[in-house]
């Protein structure tokens, strides 16, 4: 995804400037990144920062993730997952449930199998 996936960053003076600006972009890009700075406080906020950031992207694309699948039973396309039990195709239905998030209550569409035969409900990744 990024330009630096698979690449790992040092990088000395991150605790402000440009050296922070850079450990943020190189994060964004996929790099995993150390950071130094001779002040720790401000190493602990940058790492605060990146870590935010990318929890705000995961939250991100699972929604994206849940909303195309909701999207696509809700066409109607008939959608069917494997059992992780016994192996056999189960229909997909979607309901609605509100979940608690770090940033509040989210209201979301949920993609949900059953297993007749398990007698189990499971959620069908994307
Ligand atoms: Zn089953």
């Amino acid at each position: 995804m990024g330009r630096l996936d698979g690449k790992r960053a040092l990088v000395t003076g991150a605790g402000a400037g440009i050296g922070r600006a850079v450990a943020h972009v190189f994060a964004a890009e996929g790099a995993e990144v150390a950071v130094t700075d001779i002040a720790q406080d401000r190493i602990d906020q940058v790492v605060s920062e990146i870590e935010d950031a990318g929890q705000k992207l995961g939250r991100f694309l699972s929604r994206l993730s849940q909303t195309r699948l909701a999207n696509e039973v809700a066409a109607g396309e008939g959608l069917a997952r494997a059992c992780p039990t016994c192996g056999r195709e189960c229909k997909i239905e979607t309901s609605q449930r509100t979940v608690t998030a770090l940033d509040g209550p989210l209201e979301i569409m949920e993609p949900q199998a059953h297993c007749p035969v398990c007698r189990r409900d499971f959620f069908p990744s994307a």
